[in-house]
């Protein structure tokens, strides 16, 4: 047994003892959860019980972004030894699919992701994953950018697909923490300059304090007009919608220059309108984001190098045994706070 934060049913959580699975097979790597960030998927199940077609129908435990250390490997694996720091990719494909085979194992059909009903997350002391979906931390990042590492990873993988090129100027519509992650990978991709649109302050604060990054406030002015206003009238050359808002979404042909790219990472929660004659009217490019695929290496290097530090999005870091505690101040949604962390006890 060991002690688990699950999420029981729509609204309960419990931290208690669940029968804990450490056979390992081969290819798999015993992991030692170190830290856990809380996401706002985590955080929708707790207050909804589903998210779109997911529904929580039996106790899970929550939690996919983390860091950890590795415990014992399978016979077979090679290039990870017990006491690595590690991150793990939370989505494990079938790696015999025709998604896996053409490289986006994202969109496997089969893909079984931490903490998606039905699959168990990882805010438990200890986990067994694939070691081909562990990724060893340099020494110097720490387990807080480790768990880091799944969010930014779908900046990363937007920023990829935005095809950025040197000097673009990005925009990113909606500043929470994938908001904020997409601009600063995209910063890192080769944007000379990234604004960030919001209607809450604080965040375009925390944002705005990043060397690159300019902030619109929507509340004071809409932010087509803002980004004219910046670029003389053309617009930005990759616009990404991290908001999943529906007046953010209509408003983005009017946010890009023609022949841009619009690249659509927040997801809403119902069907929203689009509007394709506006799309079509500046014959933008159309990209979708659904989590990320070989990009871990990418965004680990780039937190080691230190050409993107992510720490100022910590808010908070609370111990294991209050992280009922912990996911009842993500559901405040303190408009001060970014990323709230889990610690387990070392
Ligand atoms: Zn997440």
């Amino acid at each position: 047994m060991a002690k688990a934060l699950v999420l029981e049913k729509k609204g309960q959580l419990s931290l208690r003892d669940i029968p804990v699975r450490r056979d390992l097979s081969p290819a798999d790597v015993l992991i030692g959860i170190r830290t856990v960030g809380v996401c706002g998927s985590d955080v929708h199940y707790y207050t909804h019980g589903k998210i779109g077609p997911f529904v929580v129908n039996e106790p899970m435990i929550l939690g996919h972004e983390a860091a950890g250390v590795v415990l014992e490997v399978g016979s077979e694996v090679r290039h990870m030894k017990k006491g690595d720091r590690v991150c793990m990719e939370p989505g494990i494909p079938d790696l015999s699919s025709r998604s896996s085979k053409l490289g986006i194992y994202n969109v496997d059909p089969s893909v079984r992701f931490w903490a998606t009903p039905p699959v168990h997350g990882c805010l438990t002391p200890e986990v067994v994953h694939p070691a081909a979906f562990t990724y060893r931390l340099p020494d110097h990042v720490s387990f807080a950018e480790g768990a880091m590492v799944e969010p930014f990873a779908i900046g990363v993988q937007a920023a990829l697909r935005a095809g950025i090129k040197p000097g673009d100027v990005g925009v990113v519509m909606g500043a929470g923490p994938i908001g904020m992650m997409t601009a600063l990978a995209a910063l890192a991709g080769g944007c000379s300059k990234v604004y960030v649109a919001d209607l809450a302050q604080p965040k375009l604060d925390v944002i705005g304090a990043y060397e690159g990054i300019e902030t619109i406030n929507v509340r004071q002015q809409a932010a087509s007009e803002a980004l004219a206003e910046a670029t003389g009238g053309w617009g930005a050359d990759v616009v990404f919608e991290c908001s999943g808002a529906a007046p953010a979404i209509l408003a983005l042909p009017g946010l890009a220059r023609p022949g841009g790219t619009v690249v659509l990472v927040g997801m809403p929660v119902d069907p929203v309108p689009f509007d394709i004659v506006g799309m079509q009217a500046k014959e933008l490019r159309i990209e979708t984001v659904f989590r990320y695929a070989n990009v871990y290496d990418r965004a680990i290097e780039l937190i080691a190098s230190g050409k993107v530090d992510l720490k100022p999005l910590i808010s908070a870091t609370i111990p294991f045994d209050e992280s009922i505690a912990a996911f009842d101040r993500a559901v405040e949604a303190r408009p001060t706070d970014v990323k709230i962390q889990i610690e387990m006890p070392a």
